[in-house]
This record gives structure tokens, C-alpha cells and sequence, in this order.
């Protein structure tokens, strides 16, 4: 891939969860950014926010790691979960190893915290002293997609330009683009022009 310019903090998080699944949203980082496939994450900072707004709550030993090895930890992270959903999809048996080495780094446990009046709530804590172990929710939620998905509903944005995945999660399955407003729309704009073009 075509090293793209640096971009930190100021990158548009337009895009970030329209794949409606926490894995598939991790795929999507590496998008199509002014025509060309660009990689989103481009410092642990980047990893950070994205994290933080997948819910991922921020490492306390986050500036104790060298700098770049979340980074580096999340781009292996995609990387293996690119392949196992395009094996997937290929109807081919998906590679499990670099999943595996995350999760055996999912160190998690329950916590019980009260809520208003007598509601409590019931939630899993990770210890994210690494960043694998940071990046434990991501890989249990590729795991869960992997072994529970209906991979049927797993697709592609159907602009050809586009490389945008989504777990489609309508109620009749026709989702067809990443968003209705970006391209879905360009598509109608197109498609449009042809009719008039040919006087339809
Ligand atoms: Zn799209």
C-alpha cells in the first residue's frame, strides 16, 4: 500500500462505525480518503480515539509503552481480521493463529457497580497493561463475528470505488451502501445522469 500522509487527530470520524460492527470497523480504517486507499490510524494517538469511541475505555499503562507498538499492535490486529472475513467470505477455512495470540492476551474479569436506585449492572473489565491486552474487546469481537456471524450479511459497499464493509442489520437485508448519504447517493446522482443521458 501507498504510504499515506500523516494524519493525527484532525482525521474525520465520518466513517468510523458504519460497518455496525465493532471488527468490520476496524477493517474499515483502511479507506478510500480524496481517491486513494489510505490507512486512518497513522499513531497510537488515532488508536486512542478510535478506541475511546468503539467504548474501549483508555489504557492506564498507555504511556509506558514504546511509541508506536499500539499502532503496530492494531494494524496486526486488522490485518488478521481482513483475512479471516475474506476467507470467510471465499467460503474458504479461515486462518485462527494471530486471532488466537490476541485472546489468550484478553484478560478480563465480571464487575458488579450499582446503578440508580437498585439496578445493578454487570460488565467485563480488561486489564489492557498491553497493548494486545488494550485491544482484547476488539479481538473478542472478532472472534464473536467469526464464530457467530451470518457471513451472508457481512458485504461490501456497492460502489465500486468504495472498499467500506458493513454487517448489514436491516430488517429486509438490503443494505447496499456504507452510507445513504455519501455513496448511496453519488450512486443516485449517477445513475440519474445515465437516465437522462440516454432520455429515459
Ligand atoms: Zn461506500
Amino acid at each position: 500500500m501507498k504510504k499515506p500522509p500523516v494524519r493525527t487527530a484532525s482525521r474525520s470520524h465520518e466513517l468510523d462505525f458504519i460497518g455496525d460492527h465493532p471488527a468490520i470497523d476496524l477493517v474499515n480504517t483502511v479507506r478510500m480518503v480524496d481517491g486513494e486507499l489510505t490507512d486512518t490510524l497513522q499513531t497510537d494517538g488515532d488508536v486512542v480515539v478510535w478506541l475511546g469511541l468503539a467504548s474501549v475505555p483508555v489504557s492506564p499503562a498507555l504511556a509506558s509503552w514504546p511509541e508506536g507498538s499500539l499502532l503496530d499492535a492494531t494494524r496486526r490486529l486488522r490485518a488478521e481480521t481482513l483475512k479471516m472475513i475474506e476467507a470467510k467470505k471465499a467460503g474458504k477455512r479461515p486462518p485462527l493463529q494471530g486471532l488466537n495470540a490476541f485472546l489468550e492476551a484478553a484478560v478480563s474479569h465480571g464487575r458488579v457497580e450499582s446503578r440508580t436506585g437498585t439496578t445493578v449492572e454487570f460488565r467485563r473489565v480488561y486489564h489492557a497493561r498491553t497493548p494486545e491486552e488494550y485491544l482484547a474487546p476488539i479481538a473478542e469481537a472478532a472472534a464473536d463475528l467469526l464464530a457467530n456471524g451470518d457471513f451472508d450479511l457481512v458485504r461490501h459497499c456497492a460502489s465500486e470505488r468504495c472498499v467500506l464493509r458493513f454487517y448489514d442489520r436491516t430488517k429486509a437485508h438490503c443494505r447496499r451502501y456504507c452510507t445513504a448519504a455519501g455513496c448511496g447517493n453519488r450512486a443516485k446522482v449517477t445513475a440519474y445522469r445515465e437516465r437522462k443521458r440516454s432520455g429515459k
